[in-house]
């Protein structure tokens, strides 16, 4: 049993820290540089990083997807310098769409595509383009929408509907316009068009990796940044400077309880292990990277907005890495898998994305599958997964499946919050409260903020919440930080933009 706090003795730490992903280490690397005393506890009992560490399985290393370093953000950029300074290499960016059983290359290439898609099917494309500009669909409210008025139904049907309702589990018509919007931004048929007709005539300019993306429209860059043993050295370097500035970074300590006494101003954490043990720590205040689900589960007494966080949804993931007994595999750092015959959705070719993922003579692929907690792929024992993705590349013919010697399978829950018609007011309905409440609880990060975001929002994120606990008050409104750390307003960092906001704390009302 977890001993009763002790509430007149000083807390046991300033600022505890909950999950040590990219949130988390941002937050606890920051704060502990700035003299503060930080613990941080993480559910997972060997790896830190969350959905970006990495995986090692017999030296074998793999990535939860593939994680490209890349940000508008120098603020983000600057500290991944300063976390990771030795360690970063520059990697050309190569991936195919698979689909029909031909690959094309994204990025497309005109040409090849129309010699892919044959001169019917891309009549078909540009007629149903043009009719798509001459009768946009208004309002526009779902996935499908908004795709067809940019490029067209039959482009729609081809390169992203299929895809899209793996990533997703459901019809392109229940997802909302936001997540179009958000990820395929900037990007037209004409944009594509005009840069596939470049690409395929060679006159493409590379764009600087020096920033990640900077000055080209996300979805089509060409180089990015990743650390030569995968995105977990970055976060295990954070870990390892937050230790060494004097914080606490507790494994295998899952959130179990959270009680605010308003009188004493501090926070009662109780946490557990695996094994079922319970301890409680005071802190002034609490920075939360878990799931909103589960930190509202946590909170006592139950906020009123309980039944909107339990209304969040999310996408699961699993990768299935499997051991060639062979290096000669394919350019690509990871190949998208349109094709609806197969279930894979992607797959990874991690020396692609840097040499030092396998042992020599070895290569090590990541066939992913997106599905739900406790669906029929969630819960398939790993030796009949294994089966399945050695059939599926068979099938698709990227590898040899006879040349398979070794494979594992990871499951991780929560990767992908998801973008509903409800997400929103669920999100401001329980952010609203939370923070209009507890003056000290500050949510951060991709599923503590219920966001689709990349590492650069995490850590921004995390970044402004660092400067409200040093300021002592919310002087930056972190809910204003895009998905993509700035992607939306060329040349405002993260923090401009977030400071432009009129009020310091959002006034969220359930809609
Ligand atoms: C397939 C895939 C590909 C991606 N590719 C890229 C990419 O190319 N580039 C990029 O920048 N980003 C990429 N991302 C996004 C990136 O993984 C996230 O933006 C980032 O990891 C979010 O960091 P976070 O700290 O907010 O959350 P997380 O990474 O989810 O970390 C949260 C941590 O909190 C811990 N935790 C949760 N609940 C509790 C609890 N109750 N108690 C204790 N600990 C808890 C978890 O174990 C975890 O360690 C990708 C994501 C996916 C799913």
């Amino acid at each position: 049993m977890a001993a009763e706090p002790d509430t007149k003795a000083p807390p046991d730490t300033e600022v505890l820290i909950v999950g040590a992903g990219p949130a988390g280490l941002t937050s606890s690397y920051l704060l502990t540089k700035a003299g503060r005393k930080v613990i941080v506890i993480e559910r997972d009992p060997t790896y830190v990083g969350g959905i970006s560490r990495t995986v090692n399985y017999k030296d074998f290393l793999f990535d939860i997807g593939g994680h490209r370093f890349f940000s508008k953000s120098r603020e983000v950029v600057d500290l991944w310098n300063e976390i990771l300074p030795d360690d970063f290499i520059d990697r050309p960016r190569l991936s195919r769409i698979f689909y029909g059983g031909k690959f094309y290359a994204y990025p497309l290439r005109a040409f090849e595509a129309l010699k892919n898609l044959g001169v019917f099917t891309s009549t078909l494309c540009m007629a149903s383009y043009g009719w798509a500009k001459l009768f946009p669909v208004r309002p526009v409210k779902t996935f499908h929408q908004w795709v067809r008025n940019q490029f067209g139904e039959k482009l729609f049907s081809i390169f992203f509907r299929t895809y899209t309702e793996k990533v997703w589990g459901m019809s392109c018509d229940d997802i909302s316009a936001d997540w179009a919007a958000q990820r395929i931004k900037g990007l037209s048929l004409l944009n594509a068009v005009v840069d596939g007709v470049k690409r395929s005539l060679g006159l493409h300019r590379k764009p600087s990796a020096a920033l990640g993306e900077q000055g080209g429209v996300k979805s089509l860059i060409e180089s990015f940044r990743y650390p030569r043993k995968g995105p977990g050295m970055m976060w295990e370097a954070a870990a390892a400077k937050t230790k060494a500035q004097g914080g606490e970074i507790l494994m295998d300590h899952g959130l179990e309880a959270l009680t605010w006494d308003a009188k004493a101003e501090v926070w009662t954490v109780t946490v557990r292990t695996v094994t079922g043990e319970t301890k409680t720590i005071t802190a002034r205040s609490v920075i939360s990277s878990a799931p909103i689900t589960e930190l509202t589960k946590a909170i006592e007494p139950r906020p009123a907005s309980f039944a909107n966080a339990q209304a969040l949804r999310y996408r699961d993931f699993i990768t299935v890495a499997l051991i060639a007994k062979s290096e000669a595999t394919f350019p690509d750092n990871w190949v998208y898998i349109h094709d609806p015959s197969v279930k894979v959705g992607r797959v990874q070719n991690f020396l692609s994305w840097s040499p030092e993922m396998a042992p020599p003579g070895y290569a090590c692929l990541g066939l992913e599958y997106f599905c739900f907690e406790g669906d029929g792929l969630w819960t398939s024992p790993d030796a009949e997964l294994i089966e399945l993705a050695k059939r599926e590349i068979g099938k698709i013919g990227l590898i040899n499946p006879a040349d398979v010697v070794d494979a594992a399978v990871v499951r991780q829950p929560k990767a992908y919050p998801v973008y509903d018609d409800a997400y929103q007011a669920n999100v401001d309905a329980v952010a609203g409260e939370l923070e209009g409440a507890y003056p000290t609880l500050y949510l951060v990060g991709r599923n503590g903020m219920h966001k689709y975001n990349n590492q650069d929002h995490a850590m921004m994120t995390a970044m402004l919440t660092v400067e409200n606990i040093l300021a002592g008050e919310r002087r930056f409104d972190v809910w204003r930080v895009n998905e993509d750390a700035e992607y939306g307003e060329a040349g405002l960092s993260g923090a401009e933009e977030a400071l432009k906001s009129e009020r310091l704390v959002p006034k969220r009302v359930a809609a």
